[in-house]
């Protein structure tokens, strides 16, 4: 049994997967943003409760929403503050008594599609993920690439492609740059374009509602985001040439209408034609956390 663990949700998210792929269990808990500790503890619980209601142990996997530094061994990158600098591989080590394998949340995300999931068929895939931030990962032949750096596919923080001079000196980001994808692409870069437009701040949810509805504002302001989201897939075209690229997230269903999205990336990538697959995922919410039961092989011995 291959347990996953998903830090990256707004709570913690946590499933177990029997060999062939199916679920057997799922259980979540507090919001991931909690104090450390309580999260460890919380991890700890919820894998002991899946592992005591189906009588077995599992081994453990998790997504993380940021990196391990390969120099330190601790997190970095995380838009979870307490997650920065922490151990997390040996204190969840040591409160989970075994190994535990730690993946990128976009990674173990790609990993989930790639495997079995809507780019099952892919040979390179890219999996980007489109919700509270940007993020992406990139798998060949289904295993993901990391880099050594431990960063492949952080596009989110790469600036937006053919921007205009309003674009690129727009919104400063976190990562420390100006300009950057996640800005644009994020539900809160989503909603400040609308504001921007309006004049009013609304959730994502509202605008893609209101666009449904054709109201002509939040229709414009889609067209927008779809327009920046090809420029940044005819990008990525040009740079590694996915087969499939599959949109995880919570802007991945109601903001992105998947022809329209097609024909503007053909028109950004050099290319006579477009026989990119571009996909919404398959395995929605639950991917992060079954990409991450995913890092261990099915039928590993404990
Ligand atoms: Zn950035």
């Amino acid at each position: 049994m291959r347990i996953g663990v998903d830090l990256a949700a707004g709570e913690i998210a946590v499933l177990a997967l029997a060999d062939d792929g199916s679920v057997l269990r799922r259980e979540r808990g507090l919001a991931a943003a909690i104090r450390y500790e309580e999260m460890l503890e919380t991890v700890t619980s919820l894998v002991g409760a899946i592992e005591g209601a189906l009588g077995t142990k599992g081994t453990v996997g998790v997504s993380l929403p940021g990196a391990i530094s390969a120099k330190t061994g601790r997190v970095k990158n995380s838009n979870n503050a307490n997650l920065i600098g922490a151990d997390l591989r040996n204190d969840l080590a040591r409160t989970l008594r075994r190994d535990v394998r730690i993946g990128n949340d976009a990674n173990c995300f790609t990993l989930a599609e790639a495997s079995d999931g809507a780019a099952a068929s892919g040979v390179v895939v890219v999996g980007l993920i489109l919700g509270g931030g940007v993020g992406a990962g990139i798998a060949i032949e289904r295993r993901v690439i990391e880099g050594v750096n431990a960063i492949a596919g952080e596009l989110g923080h790469n600036s937006l492609p053919w921007s205009n001079d309003e674009e690129s000196a727009r919104v400063r980001c976190y990562c420390g740059k100006t300009g950057c994808i996640e800005q644009f692409l994020s539900t809160a870069g989503l909603q400040r374009a609308y504001k921007a437009r309006t004049g009013s701040y609304v959730s994502a949810d509202e605008i893609t509602r209101a666009s449904a509805a054709r109201h002509a504002d939040a229709s414009a302001c889609l067209a927008e985001y779809e327009d920046r989201l090809a420029r940044v897939l005819g990008s990525l075209t040009n740079l590694i040439d996915p087969d499939t690229v599959v949109i995880g997230g919570s802007l991945a269903r109601n903001a992105i209408d998947y022809g329209t999205l097609r024909s503007a990336v053909a028109r950004y990538a050099f290319t006579d034609r477009l026989d990119t697959k571009i996909v919404p995922s398959a395995h929605g919410d639950a991917g992060a956390a079954r990409g991450a039961a995913m890092l261990w092989p099915a039928a590993s011995n404990l």
